[in-house]
C-alpha cells in the first residue's frame, strides 16, 4: 500500500476506533453491560472478533476488551507520516477498525432493531433494502458454495457507480460469472444497491446481490461471513487467527471494489481486508501499490473503467471463472436460479394449475432424429399479449451410442434447473406439472420458447455429452397438441414408475440419496428406497441407480443401508448416517413410513403432502394441482410453505403421487387405511392402483370410502361422512399413539 493511502488508512483507522468508543460508552450507559449484543441467529457471536480473537462476544459488557484490543492495535502517531517503513502497523489499523465497527454494528441491532431485515429475499416494495448480518441457515448455504466451488468467490462493492445503468452492468457481469456481490457504504447518500433496485435489478440472496448495509461499516458483515465460513467449513478454531486468515486468503476468492471517492475510513477497510487476502480495485485515482505481499497479486489498483472492472478484479485476483455459453439473448448461470417472476414483470405463463405444461424426455434412434433441431409448433411468445396463459408441451429427444431408456428420467429431472438459470425466466415443478414464468426483462430482449429448447440442446450436451451425441426439442403450445402430449407422457410415467412395482424394500441393501433439491431446501436429503419414491415423483429407485451410473460423483448416491433400527417406523442405521452427514449435520435421523413420528424431510417441490386429521383418526393428502381448500385448513400452497423447507415436521409430510399406491405408505400408521380424504381428481388419477390395493387390504370399496371435497372440505363434514361408509380409519388404533 502506497505511504499515501497508508497515512489515510490509519487515520481513517483512528476515526473509527474513536467513534466505536463513543457510541459504546453511551449504550453502557443506556442498557447496561447485561444488555445482549449479537447478530441475530448466529452461532458465531460477532464472528470477526470470535474467530480471530477468540472472544465469544455475547453482551454488552463483553465487548470492552475487543474495543480495547482495537485501542492498542492502533499504530503510534508516526512523525514522518511517509516514511513508514512496511506495511505491518497499516495491516493492524485496519483491523482495529474493522474489530470496532462490529461492535458498532451489533449496537445498532439494539438500537433499531427494525433497521436490517434479514432473509434470503429483500423486500424493496415495503422499504426492507439492508439485510445486515446473515442468520446461520443462510450462511451454512450459501458458505458451502464457495467450498464447493458453485460460487467462485464475492465481490465486496463499497461505494456506488455514477449511475444506475453502470451499476447493473457492473452486478450482471458478476452474476454471469457466478459470484456474490455484497454491497456497503455510500457515496454522497447514493448506494449500489439502491441503484441497482432503480435499474430494476432483483436484489438479494436468491440472486447472489446482498445489500448489507448502507455504512462502510457494513465491510464487518462481508468478512465476518468469510470467517464463519472457515469456521464452520474449514473446521477451523476460532482464535486461531492465523489460519481463518490463510483460509480465506486460498479458499475465498473475494476483493474489494471502490467505487467513488475513497476517504480515510474506507481506506481503513481496505487495509482491514488486506489481511484476508482481499485486494482493493478503485475507479478513482487513489495511489496504488503494485507489489505483491500478502495478496495473491496487487494489494490496491486503482482508476479501472468501470467496462473493465469486473474482468480486472477477477484477474487481480486471480480467479478463474467460467461463463456458461448458451446461445440465448439473456444472461445464464446458477445466480439466476433464484430469481422470482413477480406480477407486474410477468409477460406469459405456463402451467402451474392455470393450463397445462408437460415435459417428457424419451430415448430416439441415431437416424431419427436431427441434433440442435428445435420447433415451435403454435404461437410463441411475440404473439402473445401481456398475462397470457399458454399450454406447454416441452418434448425431448436424445440419442447416443451411450443413451439407455433408463437415463430419461434423469435428463428430464436436469430440465427445471436449467431453465431457472435464464435471467428473467422461472420454472417449478416436473412432469406434467410443471411450471414456466416469463418476464418482462426476458421478453424485451427477445426470449422466447425457442431459446428453452436451446438451452436444453446446449446444455444436455454439455452436462451428458458423455452419453448423448444428439438432441432435439418440439415445444408445443396449441391446446388439443398439449393433451395429446400429456396423454403419451403420463402413460411413459406410469411406467417408469411401475418398474418398481414388483420389488419390496426388503429385497434389497442399498437405496439411493438425492440431494438435488439442496439448492433450495439446504438440510433436505431424499432417500429413496423401492418403495418409497421421491417425493417430486421424478425419481424412483431405478431412476436413482441410472443416474449413479451416468454421474458417480452426482447427487444420487448409494447408500447401504444397515442395521434395520425399526422396521414398521421405517428406520435405518446406515441411512441415518447418511443423512446426518449430507444435512450437514441438520438432521440425525427420519422414519421413512410414518407421518407421525420423526417423518422424512420434505422440500419444496413434493407432488403431494399428507397431514394427519386427528379428530378422523386418519391422514388426508392433497397434491400440487389442487388449489382449492382443505381439512387440514391448509392450501397445498400453505403446506409447502410451511414444511417445504427440508425440516421434518410430525403431522406433515411431503410424498409422491404413486408413493400412495406403494405398499409402505405410511406403513407405520397404519398403511393406506389411514386415507381419509384426498381430491377427487387425485383420485381418478389413481383409480386403477387404489382399487389393487384396496383388494389387497380386504377392503375392495376403499376409494369410495375416501372423502373428497365433493363431501366438504372441513373436519366435521368428512368425519360425518366416514362414519356413514364405515371407513376402515375409524375403527384403527388412535393415530396419535
Ligand atoms: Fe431429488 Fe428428492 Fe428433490 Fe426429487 S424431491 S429431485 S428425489 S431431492
Ligand atoms: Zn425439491
Amino acid at each position: 500500500m502506497s505511504k499515501l493511502v497508508a497515512f489515510a488508512a490509519i487515520q481513517g483507522a483512528y476515526n473509527i476506533v474513536s467513534k466505536a468508543e463513543g457510541i459504546y460508552k453511551r449504550a453502557l450507559e443506556q442498557y447496561g453491560p447485561d444488555q445482549k449484543l449479537e447478530f441475530p441467529n448466529t452461532a458465531y457471536y460477532l464472528p470477526i472478533i470470535y474467530s480471530l480473537l477468540g472472544i465469544p462476544v455475547k453482551t454488552l459488557g463483553d465487548a470492552k476488551k475487543p474495543l480495547e484490543i482495537a485501542r492498542k492495535l492502533l499504530p503510534p502517531h508516526v512523525k514522518n507520516r511517509y516514511h513508514l517503513p512496511y506495511l505491518g502497523p497499516t495491516l493492524d489499523a485496519g483491523m482495529a477498525a474493522l474489530f470496532a465497527e462490529e461492535i458498532v454494528e451489533a449496537i445498532r441491532y439494539v438500537d433499531d432493531p427494525d433497521f436490517y431485515h434479514p432473509g434470503e429475499e429483500c423486500d424493496v416494495e415495503n422499504g426492507k433494502l439492508w439485510l445486515g448480518a446473515a442468520d446461520d441457515v443462510i450462511m451454512r448455504k450459501r458458505g458451502v458454495e464457495f467450498v464447493d466451488g458453485t460460487a467462485p468467490g464475492f465481490a465486496a462493492i463499497v461505494g456506488a457507480a455514477p449511475d444506475p445503468e453502470t451499476a447493473k452492468m457492473i452486478a450482471e457481469e458478476y452474476q454471469r460469472r457466478n459470484l456474490y456481490v455484497f454491497m456497503c457504504a455510500n457515496q454522497a447518500g447514493t448506494t449500489f444497491a439502491e441503484q441497482l433496485v432503480e435499474a430494476g435489478v432483483q436484489v438479494g440472496w436468491n440472486t447472489r446481490l446482498v445489500p448489507f448495509g448502507p455504512d462502510i461499516s457494513a465491510a464487518v458483515f462481508a468478512l465476518g461471513f468469510a470467517n464463519r465460513a472457515a469456521m464452520a467449513f474449514g473446521g477451523i478454531k476460532p482464535g486461531d487467527y492465523r489460519k481463518i486468515l490463510l483460509y480465506n486468503k486460498n479458499r475465498i476468492f473475494a476483493f474489494v471494489n471502490a467505487l467513488g471517492e475513497v476517504n480515510a475510513e474506507w481506506a481503513a477497510n481496505a487495509a482491514g481486508a488486506i489481511n484476508w487476502g482481499f485486494p482493493t480495485i478503485a475507479d478513482t485515482d487513489i495511489p496504488e501499490i503494485l507489489p505483491t505481499g500478502i495478496c495473491t497479486y496487487e494489494h490496491v489498483v486503482a482508476q479501472v473503467p468501470h467496462d473493465q472492472i469486473v474482468q480486472k478484479s477477477v484477474e487481480v485476483r486471480g480467479l478463474k471463472t467460467v461463463v456458461t455459453k448458451v446461445d440465448i439473448p439473456v444472461s445464464y448461470g446458477p445466480a439466476f436460479e433464484g430469481e422470482r417472476i413477480r406480477k407486474d414483470d410477468l409477460v406469459v405463463e405456463m402451467g402451474g394449475g392455470k393450463s397445462q405444461a408437460t415435459e417428457l424426455v424419451e430415448m430416439a434412434d441415431m437416424d431419427e432424429i436431427e441434433d440442435g433441431k428445435i420447433t415451435v409448433i403454435g404461437k410463441d411468445i411475440p404473439d402473445c399479449e401481456k398475462g397470457e396463459r399458454l399450454p406447454l408441451g416441452i418434448y425431448v429427444r436424445v440419442a447416443g451410442r451411450k443413451m439407455q431408456p433408463d437415463f430419461e428420467p434423469i435428463l428430464e429431472r436436469q430440465i427445471h434447473h436449467l431453465i431457472n438459470y435464464a435471467q428473467g425466466v422461472m420454472h417449478i415443478g416436473q412432469r406434467d406439472i410443471a411450471w414456466i414464468r416469463l418476464g418482462a426483462n426476458a421478453v424485451d430482449k427477445g426470449f422466447t420458447l425457442k431459446h428453452i429448447g436451446q438451452i436444453i440442446h446446449d446444455m444436455f450436451h454439455k452436462d451428458f455429452g458423455s452419453i448423448l451425441d444428439k438432441v432435439e426439442v418440439t415445444l408445443y403450445t396449441n391446446a388439443e397438441d398439449v393433451e395429446r402430449f400429456t396423454e403419451k407422457a403420463r402413460a411413459i410415467y406410469k411406467m417408469r414408475d411401475e418398474r418398481v412395482e414388483g420389488m419390496r424394500d426388503e429385497d434389497v441393501e442399498i437405496y439411493y440419496s438425492c440431494t438435488l433439491c439442496q439448492s433450495f431446501a439446504p438440510s433436505h436429503v431424499c432417500v429413496i428406497s423401492p418403495e418409497r419414491t421421491g417425493l417430486c415423483g421424478a425419481y424412483n429407485w431405478f431412476d436413482c441407480k441410472a443416474s449413479y451410473e451416468i454421474n458417480p460423483t452426482g447427487p444420487n448416491q448409494p447408500v447401504e443401508k444397515g442395521e434395520c433400527l425399526d422396521p414398521k417406523l421405517g428406520q435405518w442405521k446406515g441411512v441415518n448416517e447418511f443423512v446426518y452427514k449430507a444435512s450437514r449435520q441438520k438432521i440425525d435421523h427420519y422414519n421413512f413410513y410414518s407421518i407421525v413420528y420423526d417423518p422424512m424431510t420434505t422440500c419444496g417441490c413434493c407432488e403431494c403432502i399428507a397431514a394427519v386429521l386427528p379428530s378422523c383418526n386418519g391422514v388426508m393428502t392433497v397434491h400440487r394441482d389442487y388449489t382449492g381448500d382443505t381439512p387440514c385448513g391448509m392450501k397445498f400452497t400453505t403446506l409447502a410453505g410451511t414444511i417445504g423447507g427440508g425440516v421434518s415436521s410430525p403431522g406433515f409430510v411431503g410424498h409422491s403421487k404413486y408413493n400412495i399406491i406403494q405398499r409402505k405408505f405410511l406403513a407405520g400408521d397404519g398403511g393406506l387405511l389411514r386415507l381419509v380424504w384426498m381430491p377427487k381428481a387425485l383420485k381418478e388419477e389413481l383409480r386403477e392402483g387404489l382399487r389393487k390395493r384396496g383388494e389387497e387390504l380386504g377392503v375392495p370399496d376403499l376409494i369410495d370410502k375416501i372423502a373428497d371435497e365433493t363431501v366438504g372440505t372441513d373436519e366435521a363434514s368428512v368425519l360425518e361422512f366416514l362414519k356413514k361408509v364405515n371407513h376402515p380409519a375409524l375403527s384403527m388404533e388412535p393415530i396419535m399413539g
